[in-house]
C-alpha cells in the first residue's frame, strides 16, 4: 500500500510542477518542463513496462529451464480457440489461457474443454478494459473479482493467476491482487502476433529470442482472426522440441 501512496504522490507532484509556469519566466518554464517530463516518464514507465516489479510483483518466467510456457490471451473465441485446442492436442502441448471473464460466460464449453484437456485457465479481467491503469478502485476490484468468478464458473477451478490487459499496471493492482490471492503473470517474449501478418516472420521472431523458462505472450482471439498465429504455431512447437524444450504451464492446476 505504501508504494501505491508514493505512486499517487509522484503523479500529483508531476502535475503540481506545472504551477511553476506562473509567473512566466524562461528559467521557471524550463524547470517546470523538466520536472513534468521527468515525473511523467517515471509514471508511464511504472504503468506500462511489462516486467517492472515496483507496483506489483510479477513473474515472466517459469522455474523449469528445460521448458517454455506458451500463454494465450483474450479468448475464448468460438472459432479460433477450438482450432488452437485441436492443434495443441495433436502436438501434445499444454498451455495457459488468460480468458476474458465476459467471453468465458458466453462460451463456457470452450473454457471447460481447454481445462479438461490439461491446460491452465487464468484471469484476464472481466471485460478487458484497455484503460486498465486509469480504472476507479471500485471498477478495478470488480474487474479482478468477476474475472476470477467467471473462470471458476466455467471450469470449477479457482485460478491463482492474473494478467492485466496489455500487461498494464494500476496503482492499486498490487494490494488488490494480494487480497484476491492472485499472482500477476507477465511475459518474457512478446510475440507481436497482434500486428505481424506473416506466419514465418512471427515464428522467426519468437524462435530468435526464446530461451528456457520464458513465458511467451500470444493471442487466441484477434480482431482479424488468429490465422497467422495458428499457422506459425506448429513451426514454433516443432523447432522448440528440436532444441530440446518441453512445454510448461505458468503455474499449478491444483487449487492452492
Ligand atoms: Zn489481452
Amino acid at each position: 500500500m505504501a508504494r501505491s501512496a508514493l505512486f499517487f504522490l509522484l503523479m500529483l507532484a508531476s502535475i503540481a510542477s506545472l504551477a511553476l509556469l506562473y509567473p512566466f519566466s524562461l528559467r521557471r518554464s524550463l524547470l517546470a518542463l523538466l520536472l513534468y517530463s521527468l515525473g511523467t516518464s517515471i509514471t508511464l514507465f511504472l504503468l506500462f513496462h511489462p516486467r517492472n516489479q515496483w507496483l506489483v510483483a510479477n513473474r515472466s518466467r517459469v522455474d523449469r529451464a528445460d521448458c517454455v510456457a506458451l500463454t494465450f490471451d483474450d479468448g475464448p473465441d468460438p472459432i479460433d480457440t477450438p482450432r488452437l485446442l485441436d492443434l495443441l492436442r495433436e502436438k501434445g502441448v499444454k498451455a495457459t489461457f488468460f480468458v476474458i471473464g465476459k467471453r468465458a460466460e458466453q462460451y463456457p464449453e470452450i473454457v471447460r474443454r481447454a481445462w479438461d484437456e490439461g491446460h491452465l485457465i487464468a484471469n484476464h479481467t472481466w471485460s478487458h478494459p484497455n484503460l486498465f491503469c486509469f480504472l476507479t478502485p471500485r471498477r478495478l476490484r470488480a474487474e479482478i473479482e468477476r474475472g476470477s468468478e467467471s473462470v471458476h464458473r466455467s471450469c470449477g477451478f479457482r485460478t491463482s493467476y492474473f494478467r492485466s490487459p496489455v500487461g498494464l499496471r494500476h496503482a492499486l493492482v498490487g494490494p488488490y491482487l494480494k487480497q484476491a490471492g492472485l499472482e500477476f503473470i507477465s511475459w518474457q517474449i512478446r510475440s507481436y502476433d497482434t500486428v505481424i501478418a506473416n506466419p514465418s516472420v512471427l515464428a522467426r521472431r519468437i524462435l530468435k529470442k526464446v530461451t528456457g523458462g520464458d513465458i511467451v505472450l500470444l493471442h487466441d482471439r484477434l480482431p482479424s482472426g488468429a490465422n497467422v498465429m495458428l499457422e506459425a504455431l506448429p513451426v514454433i512447437i516443432d523447432e522448440l522440441r528440436n532444441r530440446g524444450f518441453g512445454f510448461a504451464l505458468v503455474g499449478s492446476r491444483e487449487n492452492q
